[in-house]
């Protein structure tokens, strides 16, 4: 743990529940061993809607959180719970700035009940504290890692999030140690 270093705040877009958050909490204070302080919560800005697409445009949700944000916290993890897609990717579970301060996840595919089957509540934290430290790596300057079982593997379905595993492979470790150092 580096003492003081790279504080992480997590700003809820729109109602999320608390017990989903502090399990996201929970889990960026023990993979990054920072401190993950639960910001009020913002609305989902009007201006990332596409209503052609139905969905919101993460890109344009990322630069309405550069505004509002508080400046104090290094990094920055957007939590919400409507459909995120790009100009050029159907949809996304989330989205981040590789090296930067802002990076912003999804709930809405990481329920079982959005693929047909019965709801289940500690999958689904488990699907969004994985997409959470997922996206935070990014933030890390980390890419996309090729073993299936590393958190910054590239997924699109919830299939291969239940392989990935909650922590970096030993090679994506090494990376983010030498992210933080600087
Ligand atoms: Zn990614
Ligand atoms: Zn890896």
């Amino acid at each position: 743990m580096l003492a003081g270093a790279n504080d992480i705040a997590i700003q809820p877009l729109g109602a999320i529940r608390p017990e989903l958050l502090a399990r996201i909490q929970a889990s960026l204070q023990n993979i990054y061993g920072s401190t993950a302080a639960i910001l009020p919560p913002l609305k989902i800005p009007r201006e990332a809607w596409i209503a052609a697409r139905q969905q919101y445009d993460s890109t344009k949700i990322i630069r309405f959180m550069t505004r509002s944000a508080p400046a104090a916290p290094e990094r920055i993890l957007g939590v919400c719970d409507v459909d995120l897609c790009t100009p050029i990717l159907t949809f996304v579970f989330g989205a981040a700035e590789v090296g930067g301060r802002f990076a912003v996840i999804s709930l809405q595919r990481l329920r079982p009940e959005a693929y047909g089957l019965p709801a289940d509540r500690l999958l689904f934290m488990q699907r969004c504290a994985k997409a959470a430290v997922h996206e935070l790596g990014h933030t890390f300057g980390l890419r996309h890692c090729y073993r299936y079982d590393c958190i910054m593997f590239s997924c699109c379905s919830v299939e291969g999030t239940d392989l990935k595993q909650e922590r970096f492979c030993p090679r994506c470790a090494e990376k983010l140690r030498d992210a933080r150092k600087c």
